[in-house]
């Protein structure tokens, strides 16, 4: 016999006890991106390379070392997409949805980035990202960030730190870029191979490094702020009065700074500590010239992208297991109280909205069937004996509580587990 074939490394399966977390992240995102006028947007897991090395940089992490890439059979290749902004402009671009009034769109799905799977961290994740296009001012950053609010809010999540930067404008970020370079190549003896490498490809992500020692020494390295014009001064001081001004709590964090290459202006994230290592449940910025490396006449964006298996996590350790168990269970015993019963189940599933009604399945016994509606954790069992069916009606067994069993006719079944189940 062969043996089973397993799973891809660190590409994980969502089962059953859990997706009752995804649903109520995702059902709750979609009301709040709506409710801020976002319109969703569904994308291609699969995209031509250049969408991701034109838009996100090559000289990103994600670009040159973990994407999933290959060669179709007609020699062009392909990409797995890594995360979703690159494909929303691309898909932006394409269809018209640009050069026009402001647009917001948000998307979700899974993202592909291969890297070393640990907590936190896998090779297919899935993100919720939103994007808003056509406005360069801070009232759009402040928008979105408080759409991410009001989002933690409506999923009970507490205890979120917002930490907040600004990288300036494309000139100004460059020229931090050369002060920044010459700092770490004054000081690279200090520095471990990994992040030489990195200072020669992209010194800006050496600000993000994880090290003790790396961030020892950034202590004394130049700082962004001090770099930044007026104009990219006045445009964070007045998103930070905005955010005052709603009460939005955050932290100017002068070394955050993002992966990619496309961002400018404000950079954000937000963290928890409960998480571990991998404490980023979403991050984002503004991208003026993400639009115009794709190819496009330049159009400001500013959006984030969460990443839901570490939301997932939050809401589990916030909300415990909480099984979703049917209502009810048809046990049916006697010459054809199957078809009796099959037509029953058809007849309330759809008269009563929300009714989760098992049909026992694979005959059995009483004695079984009961046994069965006891496992799967049915409040009732809806029986039908020979003398229920003789008589046109149904018998009604409490199965989580000592409440005496009913016998009702079959007429009144549904009004009664209508009023059954709004009384839960
Ligand atoms: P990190 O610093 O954790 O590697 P990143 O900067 O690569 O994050 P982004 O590209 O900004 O991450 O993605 C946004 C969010 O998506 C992250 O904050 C995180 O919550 C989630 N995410 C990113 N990569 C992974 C992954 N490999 N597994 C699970 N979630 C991920
Ligand atoms: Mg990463």
């Amino acid at each position: 016999m062969n043996s089973p074939i397993r799973s891809i490394r660190g590409m994980n399966d969502i089962l059953p006890e859990d997706i009752h977390f995804w649903q109520k992240l995702e059902s709750t995102a979609e009301q709040v991106f709506a409710a801020h006028g976002f319109e969703q947007i569904r994308l291609p897991m699969l995209e031509k390379t250049a969408v991701f090395s034109r838009g996100i940089g090559s000289a990103t992490d994600v670009v040159s070392k973990e994407m999933y890439s290959f060669d179709d059979r007609n020699g062009e290749s392909l990409s797995l997409r890594p995360e979703g902004t690159a494909g929303v402009v691309r898909a932006a671009l394409q269809n018209g949805l640009l050069y026009g009034p402001v647009k917001r769109l948000w998307y979700g799905g899974p993202m592909f980035r291969y890297e070393r799977p640990q907590k936190g961290r896998s090779r297919q994740f899935h993100q919720l990202g939103a994007e808003l296009f056509g406005a360069s001012g801070p009232d759009a950053d402040l928008e979105i960030l408080a759409l991410g609010t009001r989002l933690w809010e409506a999923l009970g999540l507490t205890g979120l730190r917002l930490e907040i930067n600004s990288l300036g404008n494309a000139d100004e970020r460059a020229a931090y870029r050369e002060k920044l370079y010459a700092f770490l190549l004054a000081h690279q003896e200090q520095l471990d191979e990994q992040t030489r490498e990195r200072a020669e490809r992209n010194p800006l992500r050496v600000l993000d490094s994880k090290d003790p020692q790396v961030q020892a020494l950034l202590l004394e390295a130049p700082l962004l702020a001090e770099h930044l014009g007026d104009d990219s001064r006045e445009h964070f001081e007045q998103l930070k009065h905005y955010l005052d001004r709603l009460g939005i709590a955050y932290v100017v964090n002068p070394r955050l700074v993002r992966g990619l290459d496309y961002y400018c202006h404000t950079v954000f994230e937000w963290m928890t500590t409960e998480l571990g290592a991998q404490g980023t449940v979403c991050a984002g910025g503004r991208y003026d010239s993400l639009v115009e490396l794709q190819g496009g006449k330049p159009w400001p964006g500013i959006g984030f992208a969460m990443g839901e298996e570490r939301l997932v996590e939050l809401l589990r350790q916030k909300d415990g297991i909480e099984p979703v168990h049917p209502h009810a269970y048809m046990v049916a015993v006697g010459e054809n109280s199957d078809e009796t019963a099959l037509e029953l189940a058809y007849d309330l599933r759809a008269g009563i909205p929300g009714l989760r009604l098992l049909s026992n399945l694979n005959g059995g016994s009483f004695k079984a069937q009961f046994k069965r509606a006891d496992r799967s954790g049915a409040l009732l069992a809806l029986v039908l004996g020979e003398d229920e069916i003789r008589n046109g009606q149904i018998a009604i067994k409490f199965l989580r509580s000592g409440d005496e069993q009913l016998t009702l006719e079959r007429s009144e079944i549904k009004d009664w587990i209508r009023r059954y189940i709004d009384s839960i």
